[in-house]
């Protein structure tokens, strides 16, 4: 998609008038008086905490921002493949991928060897290694990921849409065991609505505060940030250009002898790029008071490190110093020896690093998606507070390894490149191999939660050797049965709260005497033990708490659609209808049509034997078993579930 040639406008840019492309902002209304959940921060953690609970339709939700509207331009842009699996979940990712800019080779460029004084090409690499994951790495403003956040909250069953103008200006946590502990009050910001008043009083069961770097919740639970206190400045710029930079659409890592060093981020639209400059590494009489700072003065500079190429900027779309330190929260949340959490702290409330590995945004989300479904699990009963604790557990850990990876990344891209004059400089092949190994990292696919209550022990990972027991649900090409249909196996987790079981069949012929599937399907549909029957509420869906699926390795036109049995071909919705989408079988289409991927073979399925394969709701997974082992399924599920 091409767009914003005649110029910068935020919003939607499929319509072709700019006017029409921002949504208009809510109807101003008064707060709730009582909430189950009240969000602080309509940045991408908090929004993202907003759509998730708004899946469940029967808790109640309220996010403020102290801002007047949502975000039309600027912040963060780059966008994990994780996070994009995580955008499938809530069915947006296609949008995104078709608006946004793919990366798929970064460039670097050093000082030229002969003319010091100008840079040339060190080397390029691919950005995403071959089947990381089936998302590509995506530049977008974070305004449009907000956007699509806001119409998941807009067109869910309790319809959830942000209340602006609202800061927070106190919070307290009272006696534990009332109905809603967490008293919190707000600003009114703007005094013009028949409803308003200066300060609303809001009760609610648990808060989540998801304000930012300067969290006022953080503060109020009485945690701070801690860590490194030397505040790095960036110039960054979205600017239209024309320029010689022969790798202007690639994103560029750029290292100058005395000009300092700088990132280009190529843009959605195929028109606009993104410029980092290090403010601090500029030369002494370049630099400039934070408040004298212009667009013109990090234009300059940016013309300076590219020499001997330049840029002419037509327009600047959005420009800003983004100043940050390597810090992390002193606690994810408030609670204490004696009391279970209340109060739950996400995103950059927890953990502020730099822009350069384009970690910020997607660290934010993976918050609030470990937490989402946790406390919805609790607030509807599902499950039991405890379950509150692994937030904490699996995304403390994590924070603390970003800090991490970025001063280690930071300390490479900021150094001076290795010459005769700095020996102690780095060799940019040195960092070019840095950047390769991390890849895994940075694209957001490299997390592995730790065994818990959640996460078993592994004991049976040879029987599905690429789908680790605690990382992310890794997704490969299957066939649809029911109706031929070429899909990704991972796609069938959408962001409603359930878990995945795949069944994955051995050798034996589908559904016949000796199928494991078919065995297994009989335990989950009759015996007492099962925890489809254990664990679904009387009048839900039979897949809304735990979604069976199965895959065959056999040919898709190998199973016949009267065989599959209930437990996969459930009857569904008002009208009772039978779901046929639970069957799946390897894609053993020829190679020339697309096939010939087989997910047995891709992900180290056991031929033989097969396997199940467990998944919480965020996509990871928490167990693999063989496919007869009823008891560790419904002992998983009595871990977790009540
Ligand atoms: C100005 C700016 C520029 C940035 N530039 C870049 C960049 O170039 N590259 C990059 O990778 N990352 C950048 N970031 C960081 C990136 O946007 C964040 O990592 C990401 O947005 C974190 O998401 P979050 O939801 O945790 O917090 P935020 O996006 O910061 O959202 C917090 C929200 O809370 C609201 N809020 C704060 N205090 C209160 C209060 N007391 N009451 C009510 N509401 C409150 C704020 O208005 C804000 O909307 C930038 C951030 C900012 C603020």
């Amino acid at each position: 998609m091409q767009f914003h040639q005649n110029g910068f406008h935020p919003g939607d840019p499929r319509y072709s008038d700019p006017q029409d492309a921002v949504v208009a902002p809510p109807i101003k209304r008064p707060m709730p008086k009582e909430v189950d959940v009240l969000i602080v921060g309509c940045g991408p953690a908090g929004l993202n905490m907003a759509a998730q609970l708004s899946q469940f339709g029967n808790i109640s939700v309220a996010i403020v921002d102290q801002k007047d509207d949502r975000l039309l331009v600027g912040q963060a842009d780059g966008i994990a493949c994780r996070t994009i699996e995580m955008f499938q979940a809530y069915g947006f990712a296609d949008q995104i991928i078709q608006e946004g800019y793919q990366v798929n080779e970064a460039a670097f460029w050093k000082p030229d060897a002969d003319k010091p004084f100008e840079i040339a090409r060190s080397g390029k690499v691919a950005d995403v290694a071959d089947d990381l994951s089936e998302m590509p790495h995506l530049i977008i403003n974070q305004a449009r990921v907000h956007d699509e956040f806001l119409k998941v909250m807009q067109q869910s069953a309790i319809k959830l849409e942000p209340h602006y103008q609202r800061k927070l200006l106190s919070l307290e946590v009272g006696d534990a065991s009332a109905e809603y502990p967490v008293t919190v009050q707000l600003e009114r910001m703007v005094n013009f609505s028949q409803y308003s008043q200066e300060i609303e009083t809001v009760k609610a069961k648990y808060v989540i505060g998801c304000d930012g770097a300067r969290s006022a919740v953080r503060s109020a639970i009485g945690k701070e940030l801690v860590g490194d206190p030397l505040n790095q400045a960036w110039g960054v710029m979205d600017i239209l250009l024309n320029t010689d930079f022969p790798d202007i659409r690639l994103k560029s890592l750029i290292h100058s002898n005395n000009e300092g060093n700088m990132l280009i981020i190529p843009r959605e639209g195929g028109y606009m790029v993104r410029m980092y400059v290090e403010l601090d590494k500029l030369k002494e009489n370049e630099r400039v008071a934070r408040d004298q700072m212009t667009a013109e003065v990090l234009i300059a500079a940016g013309n300076r490190i590219l020499a001997p190429y330049s840029i002419d900027v037509k327009q600047v779309a959005w420009w800003s110093v983004y100043e940050i330190g390597q810090r992390i929260t002193t606690a994810f949340d408030d609670s204490t020896d004696d009391r279970a959490a209340r109060v739950f702290l996400a995103g950059d409330a927890c953990h502020t690093h730099s822009p350069k590995a384009g970690q910020g945004l997607n660290t934010s989300v993976m918050d609030t998606w470990n937490l989402g479904w946790k406390l919805a699990h609790v607030l509807t009963g599902r499950a039991d507070e405890s379950l509150l604790t692994t937030y904490s557990a699996e995304r403390r850990e994590y924070g603390q390894a970003l800090i991490d990876f970025d001063r280690k990344f930071s300390a490479m891209f900021s150094a001076k490149p290795k010459s005769a004059e700095n020996p102690d400089g780095v060799d940019p092949a040195e960092f070019q191999r840095y950047f390769q190994l991390f890849g895994e990292y940075t694209a957001g696919v490299s997390i592995q939660y730790r065994p818990s209550i959640m996460v078993s022990d592994g004991i049976h990972q040879e029987l599905a050797t690429g789908l680790t027991v605690g990382k992310r649900f890794h997704s490969a090409p299957v066939v649809r049965q029911g109706d031929a249909k070429p899909v990704q196996l991972g796609h069938c987790h959408t962001a409603n709260g359930a878990y995945r079981v795949y069944a994955f069949a051995g050798n034996a012929a589908p559904f016949s005497a000796d199928c494991g599937v078919k065995a297994l399907c009989h335990f989950l549909a009759e015996d007492a033990a099962s925890p489809v029957k254990k664990y679904t509420p009387a009048g839900a869906e039979m897949d809304s708490i735990i979604d069976v699926r199965a895959v065959f390795q056999q040919h898709h036109q190998e199973v016949n659609t009267a065989d599959i049995p209930a437990a996969l071909a459930p009857l569904k919705g008002t009208l009772g209808l039978r779901d046929y989408e639970k069957v799946f079988c390897a894609d053993n289409r020829p190679v020339s049509s697309g096939g010939g991927k087989d997910i047995y073979e891709m992900r180290g399925i056991n031929r033989e034997h097969g396997c199940i394969v467990i998944v919480r709701p965020d996509q990871y997974v928490a167990e693999v078993l063989p496919l007869n082992d009823y008891a560790g399924l419904s002992q998983f599920f009595a871990g977790v579930l009540k």
